[in-house]
């Protein structure tokens, strides 16, 4: 009989704090894992390291090119309008509250991720095999499942109590839909089950019933807050994490026995960047960077005449859409950008190249898709100009990469996921951007760059000793559909 897999998916599980952690002895349940299993330090995430995008990444072997959600926010130029997953109350409540929680509740999963590719869920259904679902943002299975709304929402009438989706078989999404009939942990004052002990609990349902499918997803969202708020060294959020995870392994008869039929795979999705502690300094604040332009107000809900600019703010990364080329042409706003020596990498496409400007590095770097340099996941591209740019180093027409892990792909995937001529800004360790109502973490962390201390997340592997075709996110699909 094959292993049943277990991916347990950490939000901004990273390296430094996790060996911090463990050496403290302040995290028995995840050194009992090391100890019993592999280490991979530097697994790529994919650029905006954002969660849903990650997922989405995740599940489907992509990058955004392919599954096509650019980030937790971004601009739909087919309905001209900002989709916004929920970076933060403000924003969602100026965008329509309605709109964002359909965004969030429905389009995401069953509209936006693209249809061209399958999630790990669906694939494995294929196969007559099962799976579940435990609070992960990118959810969409084979399966019919009820989202019902709790108490209080259910009590505003202009939201719809219930909404069908299709999710895995097993599929818990906060309060909306759970298997366990424990109710603790799940109340709207426990954020409606988006929280670390409910995903733990609905899971340790599973164990106890005997119901652990083939491929078990269960994502610990907690520790994304923790660590924007105390920085990325930060060991209470891991140590909190750890209880949970010390009561998963209890609820199998000894800790032993928790790896004997089950390979586990314990992964974080995005790093964190530190922001400094000045508030002046630390915020990049695009409105004010781009103060001579006309720019969307979120209330305007879509860009008028005379609006020349709409931003999409992800953390340490934004989107930033010319609407009126006419009046504003990319090159400028580009010049503009390139002004404050906080921007690190402002990227764009022309044509079907990809141009790539610094504001701490001369020139240009120009790349395309297919030709003779090869980089380390067999990735061919053809490069002119300052390759210092994006820290690429060649030899005999093999591309390095070092501050920004698969940096080509990432920057291509990210300018190509969605329709129109967009303009990509990545920031420095330090500093993140904001818009209009955006959340802000200073003297803590964030996240969303580029850069690898955004970019780059620890994996521990029980129970086999196969191991990716490449440390990447999107080829941990391919590997897990191996392992089942
Ligand atoms: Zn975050």
């Amino acid at each position: 009989m094959s292993k049943k897999v277990i991916m347990l998916l950490i939000d901004s599980l990273m390296y430094p704090s996790l060996q911090k952690a463990v050496n403290e002895g302040k995290a028995s349940a995840l050194q009992f894992f090391m100890d019993h299993g592999k280490l991979y330090q530097d697994v790529v995430s994919p650029f905006p390291t954002m969660s849903v995008n990650v997922d989405s990444s995740l599940l489907t072997g992509t990058y955004a090119d392919k599954h096509q959600i650019p980030g937790l926010v971004w601009y739909n130029e087919t309905e001209r309008r900002l989709i916004n997953y929920g970076s933060h109350i403000r924003e969602l409540v100026k965008l329509g509250l309605m709109k964002s929680l359909q965004d969030i509740f429905f389009h995401l999963n069953n509209e936006h991720l693209s249809k061209e590719v399958k999630t790990i869920h669906e694939e494995l259904a294929d196969q007559g095999l099962t799976t579940a679902s435990i609070n992960t943002l990118i959810y969409r299975g084979k399966f019919d499942q009820m989202l019902k709304c709790p108490f209080p929402l259910n009590i505003i009438p202009s939201i719809k109590n219930k909404n069908f989706t299709k999710g895995a078989k097993q599929f818990t999404y906060g309060s909306f839909s759970k298997q366990s009939p424990r109710k603790k942990y799940s109340h709207f004052w426990n954020r409606y089950g988006f929280n670390d002990s409910f995903s733990a609990q609905e899971f340790i349902y599973l164990i106890e019933s005997n119901l652990l499918p083939h491929f078990s997803i269960v994502y610990f969202p907690d520790m994304d807050k923790t660590v924007h708020k105390h920085g990325p060294l930060d060991t209470k959020g891991l140590q909190s994490l750890d209880l949970n995870l010390q009561k998963i392994l209890n609820s199998f008869s000894t800790w032993e026995d928790a790896l004997t039929n089950n390979i586990w795979i314990l992964l974080g999705d995005n790093g964190q960047a530190p922001i400094e502690n000045d508030p002046e300094r630390a915020l990049i604040d695009l409105r004010k960077l781009l103060g001579s332009y006309r720019i969307m107000k979120l209330r305007e809900k879509t860009p008028s005449k005379e609006d020349e600019i709409v931003l999409a703010v992800n953390e340490r990364m934004a989107y930033i859409y010319p609407v009126n080329e006419v009046r504003v042409p990319t090159k400028d706003i580009v010049k503009q950008l390139q002004s404050d020596d906080r921007i690190d990498v402002i990227a764009y496409k022309k044509n079907d190249h990809i141009h790539v400007v610094s504001s701490v590095k001369e020139g240009e770097l120009i790349f395309k898709k297919g030709g003779p340099y090869v980089d380390p996941y067999n990735q061919s591209w053809e490069i002119n100009g300052n390759i210092d740019i994006l820290h690429l180093s060649i030899n005999n027409n093999t591309i390095s990469f070092d501050l920004y892990p698969d940096a080509l792909a990432r920057i291509y995937s990210s300018l190509t996921s969605h329709q129109g001529d967009y303009i990509t800004v990545s920031a420095k360790p330090g500093f993140e951007f904001i818009g209009e109502g955006s959340p802000t973490h200073v003297g803590g962390a964030s996240h969303g760059g580029l850069h690898k201390q955004d970019s780059l997340v620890p994996m521990i592997v029980t129970g086999t000793k196969s191991a990716p075709k490449y440390l990447r996110i999107i080829d941990l699909k391919d590997w897990i559909l191996s392992l089942i």
